[in-house]
This record gives C-alpha cells, sequence and structure tokens, in this order.
C-alpha cells in the first residue's frame, strides 16, 4: 500500500505576521511537488493571513476544544477554525500534554471534535526518554494510541505522529531501527482498533527532523512523512524536508 507523504510543519508559539513571508517559497516547494502534501500549523494568529498565502500548502492550527462552544476562555473551536481557513489540527502533542496537562483521552476528544467539522487531525505520541530507558517506549505508545485514536480514524482525515518527547528540539533523533520498530507497533495497533483503515492512516516521525537527516527517516518503512518543529520556520530549513519526501 502506497501511501502519499506527508511533511508537516508546526511552528508552535513562533511567528508574528512577518514570519509569512517564509510561505511563499514553502509554497513554491509545494507546488513544485504535487506528490508529496504539505501543511504548516501556524499560532491561531496566523491562520487566516497565512490562508491567504497558501494554496498548494494546506495551513493547520495547533490545538482545538473538544467541545462546540461554551464557556470556556481563551479556547478555539474546530468551527472557529474552519471558519478561518484551517483545515488541519495537532492534538495530543507532548508540549500540550506537559504544558497543560492533556491526556490521551483529552486528544480523542479533540480529534473527534475537529473530525466533525471537517477537518484533517495529526494526533501525536510518543514516550518520554525515562520511559525509553526503563525499556517501556514500545507499551506507552499502544497505550496512547489505543486511548487516543478515533474508532472511525482513516487515511483521509486522520494522520498519526511519533514523537519522542527527548527528540524534540533536542537534536538527538531515536536510530532508524528504533524508529522502524514503533512505526511497525503503532501499525500493527492500529489495525487491531481499525482494521484494513490501518493501511491508508499515515504515520509521520517527529523529533529533530531536519534538511540532514528527513531522508534517511522517511526512507524507514512505515513513515509516511514527517511533523517538524524548528526545521519548519524559515523555508531553507523546511523546503529541504520537503525535498526529500518527493
Ligand atoms: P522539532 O519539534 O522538530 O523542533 O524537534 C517537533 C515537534 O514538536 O513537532
Amino acid at each position: 500500500m502506497t501511501r502519499r507523504k506527508l511533511v508537516a510543519g508546526n511552528w508552535k508559539m513562533h511567528g508574528l505576521r512577518a514570519q509569512l513571508k517564509e510561505i511563499a517559497a514553502i509554497e513554491a516547494a509545494a507546488a513544485a511537488h504535487p506528490h508529496v502534501d504539505v501543511a504548516l500549523c501556524v499560532p491561531t494568529t496566523l491562520i487566516a493571513a497565512a490562508v491567504d498565502h497558501a494554496r498548494a500548502v494546506r495551513i493547520g492550527a495547533q490545538d482545538v476544544h473538544e467541545n462546540e462552544h461554551g464557556p470556556h476562555t481563551g479556547c478555539v473551536s474546530a468551527a472557529m477554525l474552519v471558519e478561518v481557513g484551517a483545515q488541519t489540527v495537532i492534538v495530543g502533542h507532548s508540549e500540550r500534554r506537559a504544558d497543560q496537562n492533556e491526556t490521551s483521552h483529552d486528544a480523542w476528544a479533540k480529534a473527534a471534535a475537529a473530525r466533525k467539522q471537517g477537518m484533517g487531525v495529526i494526533l501525536c505520541v510518543g514516550e518520554t526518554e525515562a520511559e525509553r530507558n526503563a525499556g517501556r517506549a514500545e507499551r506507552v505508545v499502544q497505550a496512547q494510541i489505543e486511548k487516543s485514536v478515533p474508532e472511525d480514524a482513516d487515511g483521509d482525515w486522520f494522520t498519526l505522529s511519533y514523537e519522542p518527547r527527548w527528540a524534540i528540539g533536542t537534536g538527538r533523533t531515536p536510530t532508524t531501527e528504533e524508529i522502524a520498530s514503533i512505526h511497525a507497533i503503532a501499525r500493527a495497533k492500529l489495525r487491531m482498533m481499525v482494521s484494513d483503515a490501518a493501511d491508508r492512516i499515515r504515520i509521520l516521525y517527529g523529533g529533530s527532523v531536519t534538511g540532514d537527516n528527513a531522508a534517511k527517516i522517511l526512507a524507514v518503512e512505515n513513515v509516511d512523512g514527517a511533523l517538524v518543529g524548528g526545521a519548519s520556520l524559515t523555508a531553507e530549513k523546511f523546503v529541504p524536508i520537503i525535498e526529500a519526501a518527493a
């Protein structure tokens, strides 16, 4: 089963309007490689403006509230994100699990809310360094998948991203063997949950992906793309990753 590669950027809490100038060159690279899907998950404040700069690049958000509306000060619903042009959203990112105490159940609820509004979802899972050192990486990832992947997950809207927490923003990555092992386990777990749809669901790798290591990581079996933080902030760093996926 061939799955189109997806290269998704996560700008995190970086970027004022001046940052939007990076999108033009990223847009050109995405248009030049139509067999690769490219997305940029920008800060909420930039979504509407980013959409004006993007055509081949899908613009996404980095979080969504699980409810449709209500007394949730400071939060944003899926319908609000869709209204300003967001097509996809990251849920369950380890920074939100750590900083906002989000659980796998929260990620599940957020994914369902986004799906209801027709959004794509990139759901993140991944172990801490202590969990890996204790030999528990596989079990942790399996448990997160079990609790957070929606029962109707399918490749046309749902993407899983394996992001070992200790690899995020550190310049350290697992070996290709370690990535292959977790991705195979993730695929098997998805198969148990959503049967044939598991083969249509893309599984991204995230954590210190750069233009230097992207080709090697993207060649690993069951790696269907990359979720990129730091190296997505400039076209200079992000475009080589798109090219590596092509
Ligand atoms: P990084 O972040 O590429 O800066 O390591 C990845 C992520 O958090 O999605």
